[in-house]
Protein backbone atom coordinates (compact mmCIF):
# COMPACT_ATOMS: atom_id res chain seq x y z
CA UNK A 1 0.00 0.00 0.00
CA UNK A 2 1.57 3.38 -1.17
CA UNK A 3 1.05 6.65 1.17
CA UNK A 4 -1.83 7.70 -0.62
CA UNK A 5 -4.74 4.96 0.19
CA UNK A 6 -7.48 4.25 -2.42
CA UNK A 7 -10.38 4.76 0.43
CA UNK A 8 -14.16 3.58 -0.18
CA UNK A 9 -16.95 5.38 1.38
CA UNK A 10 -20.61 3.87 1.95
CA UNK A 11 -23.09 5.23 4.30
CA UNK A 12 -26.44 3.28 4.31
CA UNK A 13 -29.76 6.07 4.75
CA UNK A 14 -29.79 5.70 8.40
CA UNK A 15 -26.09 6.52 8.56
CA UNK A 16 -25.58 9.36 6.23
CA UNK A 17 -25.43 11.67 8.21
CA UNK A 18 -23.31 10.16 10.91
CA UNK A 19 -20.58 9.45 8.09
CA UNK A 20 -20.76 12.91 6.87
CA UNK A 21 -20.22 14.52 10.30
CA UNK A 22 -16.80 12.06 10.38
CA UNK A 23 -15.87 13.41 7.10
CA UNK A 24 -16.17 16.32 8.07
CA UNK A 25 -14.06 15.89 11.41
CA UNK A 26 -11.20 13.94 9.52
CA UNK A 27 -11.71 16.02 6.28
CA UNK A 28 -8.09 17.49 6.08
CA UNK A 29 -7.14 13.82 6.15
CA UNK A 30 -9.27 12.51 4.06
CA UNK A 31 -8.45 15.02 0.80
CA UNK A 32 -4.97 13.75 0.19
CA UNK A 33 -6.36 10.34 -0.28
CA UNK A 34 -8.09 9.09 -3.27
CA UNK A 35 -11.57 8.59 -2.58
CA UNK A 36 -14.29 6.44 -3.92
CA UNK A 37 -17.59 6.50 -2.71
CA UNK A 38 -21.51 4.86 -4.03
CA UNK A 39 -23.82 7.58 -5.71
CA UNK A 40 -25.64 9.34 -2.82
CA UNK A 41 -22.82 8.83 0.00
CA UNK A 42 -20.19 10.66 -2.57
CA UNK A 43 -22.62 13.38 -3.48
CA UNK A 44 -23.58 14.23 -0.18
CA UNK A 45 -19.41 14.41 0.88
CA UNK A 46 -18.75 16.05 -2.30
CA UNK A 47 -21.45 18.90 -1.86
CA UNK A 48 -20.88 19.31 1.88
CA UNK A 49 -16.76 19.00 1.84
CA UNK A 50 -15.87 19.57 -1.89
CA UNK A 51 -13.48 16.97 -1.78
CA UNK A 52 -12.93 14.97 -4.71
CA UNK A 53 -14.58 11.68 -5.41
CA UNK A 54 -15.04 9.03 -7.78
CA UNK A 55 -18.42 8.57 -7.29
CA UNK A 56 -20.05 5.05 -8.50
CA UNK A 57 -23.54 4.24 -8.93
CA UNK A 58 -25.87 4.18 -6.08
CA UNK A 59 -25.41 1.11 -4.21
CA UNK A 60 -29.20 -0.73 -4.01
CA UNK A 61 -28.05 0.23 -8.22
CA UNK A 62 -24.61 -1.74 -8.36
CA UNK A 63 -22.99 0.77 -6.83
CA UNK A 64 -21.73 -1.59 -3.87
CA UNK A 65 -20.85 -4.51 -6.53
CA UNK A 66 -18.56 -1.98 -8.46
CA UNK A 67 -17.00 -0.68 -5.15
CA UNK A 68 -16.42 -5.34 -4.77
CA UNK A 69 -15.01 -5.38 -7.99
CA UNK A 70 -12.48 -2.31 -7.29
CA UNK A 71 -11.36 -4.50 -4.51
CA UNK A 72 -11.20 -7.47 -6.22
CA UNK A 73 -9.08 -5.67 -8.90
CA UNK A 74 -6.59 -4.42 -6.17
CA UNK A 75 -8.02 -1.05 -6.55
CA UNK A 76 -9.08 -0.13 -2.72
CA UNK A 77 -6.84 -0.16 0.63
CA UNK A 78 -9.81 0.84 2.79
CA UNK A 79 -13.48 0.36 3.11
CA UNK A 80 -15.24 2.95 5.27
CA UNK A 81 -18.87 1.64 5.23
CA UNK A 82 -21.60 3.11 7.91
CA UNK A 83 -24.02 0.33 7.51
CA UNK A 84 -27.45 0.32 9.50
CA UNK A 85 -28.17 -2.65 11.77
CA UNK A 86 -31.69 -2.16 12.18
CA UNK A 87 -32.96 -2.17 8.73
CA UNK A 88 -33.44 -4.81 6.23
CA UNK A 89 -31.92 -4.15 3.13
CA UNK A 90 -33.30 -4.81 -0.66
CA UNK A 91 -29.66 -5.66 -1.72
CA UNK A 92 -28.61 -6.83 1.47
CA UNK A 93 -26.48 -9.85 -0.32
CA UNK A 94 -24.43 -6.74 -2.37
CA UNK A 95 -23.70 -5.73 1.10
CA UNK A 96 -22.52 -8.90 2.42
CA UNK A 97 -20.66 -9.46 -0.69
CA UNK A 98 -18.73 -6.42 -0.09
CA UNK A 99 -17.88 -7.46 3.59
CA UNK A 100 -16.68 -10.47 2.47
CA UNK A 101 -14.46 -9.17 -0.43
CA UNK A 102 -13.08 -7.22 2.05
CA UNK A 103 -11.94 -10.07 4.36
CA UNK A 104 -11.13 -12.23 1.01
CA UNK A 105 -7.98 -9.19 -0.17
CA UNK A 106 -7.30 -8.05 2.97
CA UNK A 107 -8.05 -4.67 3.05
CA UNK A 108 -8.56 -2.45 5.71
CA UNK A 109 -12.04 -2.44 6.81
CA UNK A 110 -14.38 0.00 8.96
CA UNK A 111 -18.12 -0.59 9.45
CA UNK A 112 -18.92 1.64 12.47
CA UNK A 113 -17.44 4.71 13.62
CA UNK A 114 -15.27 3.67 16.29
CA UNK A 115 -13.38 1.77 14.16
CA UNK A 116 -13.35 4.40 11.34
CA UNK A 117 -11.96 6.69 14.43
CA UNK A 118 -9.17 4.12 15.34
CA UNK A 119 -8.64 3.78 11.88
CA UNK A 120 -7.96 7.50 10.71
CA UNK A 121 -5.74 8.13 13.99
CA UNK A 122 -3.77 5.22 12.96
CA UNK A 123 -0.03 6.23 11.89
CA UNK A 124 -0.22 3.40 9.29
CA UNK A 125 -3.49 5.24 7.37
CA UNK A 126 -0.61 7.73 6.01
CA UNK A 127 2.18 5.86 5.95
CA UNK A 128 3.62 2.94 3.02
CA UNK A 129 2.40 -0.86 4.16
CA UNK A 130 3.33 -4.04 2.89
CA UNK A 131 -0.13 -6.39 3.97
CA UNK A 132 0.45 -10.05 4.23
CA UNK A 133 -1.40 -11.65 0.90
CA UNK A 134 -3.49 -14.68 2.14
CA UNK A 135 -2.30 -17.70 -0.06
CA UNK A 136 -5.52 -19.36 -1.73
CA UNK A 137 -2.86 -21.33 -4.24
CA UNK A 138 -4.27 -24.37 -2.50
CA UNK A 139 -7.81 -23.18 -3.06
CA UNK A 140 -7.44 -22.45 -6.46
CA UNK A 141 -5.28 -25.72 -6.74
CA UNK A 142 -8.06 -28.06 -5.36
CA UNK A 143 -9.40 -30.58 -7.43
CA UNK A 144 -12.93 -30.24 -8.24
CA UNK A 145 -15.25 -33.30 -9.47
CA UNK A 146 -15.50 -33.79 -13.07
CA UNK A 147 -12.39 -31.47 -14.59
CA UNK A 148 -9.63 -32.63 -15.93
CA UNK A 149 -6.58 -32.46 -13.99
P1 LIG B 1 -25.74 5.22 -1.72
O1 LIG B 1 -25.52 3.67 -1.53
O2 LIG B 1 -24.51 5.91 -1.25
O3 LIG B 1 -25.95 5.43 -3.19
O4 LIG B 1 -26.95 5.57 -0.90
C1 LIG B 1 -25.20 3.17 -0.27
C2 LIG B 1 -25.76 1.80 -0.08
O5 LIG B 1 -26.91 1.70 0.35
O6 LIG B 1 -25.09 0.82 -0.39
Amino acid sequence: MERRKRIGLIAHDARKADLLDWATTHSARLAVHELWATGTTGGMIADRLGLSIKRLKSGPLGGDQQMGALIAEGGLDALIFFSDPMSAMPHDVDVKALVRLSTVYNIVMACNRTTADFVISSPLFDAEYAPRDTDYASYLERVVPGSSR
